[in-house]
């Protein structure tokens, strides 16, 4: 029987942010000059990690992704996948990369066991690109989709992040793109989470809104009816192909959110707007046994409240719910951080 927190919701998906650092700096997520970045001796090892993943698959986790900052800047990072890959309680493992390093990787994380990749792609055009994240990487982003496509996971997405006057006249471009490599994009409305400092709520391409301007464009879109406690909501153009939606600003899905995320250095998470969270680096590297690990977890997500995104939502502010001071204090409050 799964371990339920306080409105029902198991413990089931566990986000693994394997680095802070990032090679891109995404106007959505990182846009400040500098940032303060965690101590090098306080990121957990791979062995470190195996351990926390299995003091959580006992208790129900099931579903592991790795994330960040940019995971593929995490040294040998497919010798962490194959370990997970090797636990038979994880049925699906993923990683979500901006892809920049992905043509050199793909492979190798493939035959390590990876499942599925998610690339995270805001506009096919190389001078957006540059705006957007400060980098001129986009060929070798696009070199790793294909290599990605090439390599044979079970599932290749392509998330956006839709911003008003920025991307949200590409949408069609990037389904017609997800197309032809033969992935499903997702579009992601754009959140006030921890480093977005420059959201503002004019900046937000509402889920209602882009499903008209895909209508305007394709004609009849069709919502697939599943049970899921996925963050998208899966839709069908005319012609078959299917994309989702991650409306996580104006129409949160906390009521049925199963996840939960480890930051690099071992503080767990219950909430992506979470301002706290549970150290087990702490105990681990104090030499706690499995059981007491899980007699902690166990504690801490029986008692789970948090419905960040709907509390945000309710709030119905025009300005960032983190003020820059604050994140300058406490490089955990970052999403680079805290992994999307
Ligand atoms: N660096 C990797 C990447 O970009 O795919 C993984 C980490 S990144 C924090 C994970 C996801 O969070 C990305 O898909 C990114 O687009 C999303 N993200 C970051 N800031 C966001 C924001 N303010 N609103 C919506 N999505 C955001
Ligand atoms: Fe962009 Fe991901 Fe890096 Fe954030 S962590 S700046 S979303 S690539
Ligand atoms: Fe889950 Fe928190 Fe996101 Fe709501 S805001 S879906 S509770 S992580």
């Amino acid at each position: 029987m799964s371990l339920l927190d306080r409105f029902s919701r198991p413990l089931r998906s566990l986000r693994l942010s394997v680095t802070d650092r990032c090679n891109l700096r995404c106007q959505y997520c990182m846009p400040e000059p500098d940032y303060v970045w965690l101590p090098r001796e306080s990121l957990l090892t791979f062995e470190e990690l195996a351990t926390l993943v299995d003091a959580f698959t006992p208790l129900g986790v099931d579903r592991v992704r790795l994330t960040g900052g940019e995971p593929l800047l995490r040294r040998d990072l497919h010798v962490l996948v194959s370990q997970l890959a090797g636990r038979r309680a994880i049925l699906d493992l993923a990683l979500t990369t901006n892809g920049v390093l992905l043509a050199e990787h793909a492979a190798r994380l493939r035959a390590a066991g990876l499942h599925r990749i998610t690339v995270s792609l805001d506009t096919l055009s190389p001078d957006r690109f540059r705006a957007l994240t400060r980098s001129d990487e986009l060929h070798r982003v696009l070199a790793g989709i294909d290599a990605a496509a090439a390599a044979g996971f079970a599932a290749l997405k392509i998330d956006t992040v839709v911003m008003r006057g920025v991307n949200d006249d590409e949408m069609v471009a990037i389904l017609e793109y997800g197309r032809i490599v033969g992935a499903e994009v997702r579009f992601i409305e754009y959140m006030d989470v921890g480093g977005a400092t420059h959201w503002k709520p004019s900046a937000v391409v509402s889920r209602r809104e882009m499903l008209a301007a895909l209508a305007a464009h394709y004609g009849r879109i069709e919502a697939i009816v599943e049970q899921s406690s996925a963050p998208a909501d899966r839709f069908r153009l005319p012609d078959g192909t299917v994309f989702g939606i991650i409306s996580s600003t104006t129409e949160p899905f906390c009521a049925s959110c199963d996840r939960s995320r480890l930051t690099a250095d071992g503080i767990w998470l219950l909430c992506l707007y979470a301002t706290a969270g549970t150290d087990l680096r702490r105990p681990l590297r104090a030499g706690a046994t499995r059981e007491e690990l899980q007699r902690l977890i166990q504690a801490v997500w029986s008692v789970r409240a948090d419905r960040g995104a709907e509390e945000r939502l309710g709030m119905d502010r025009e300005t960032t719910l983190i003020p820059i001071r604050t994140l300058r204090k406490d490089a955990h409050l970052e999403m680079h951080t805290r992994g999307g």
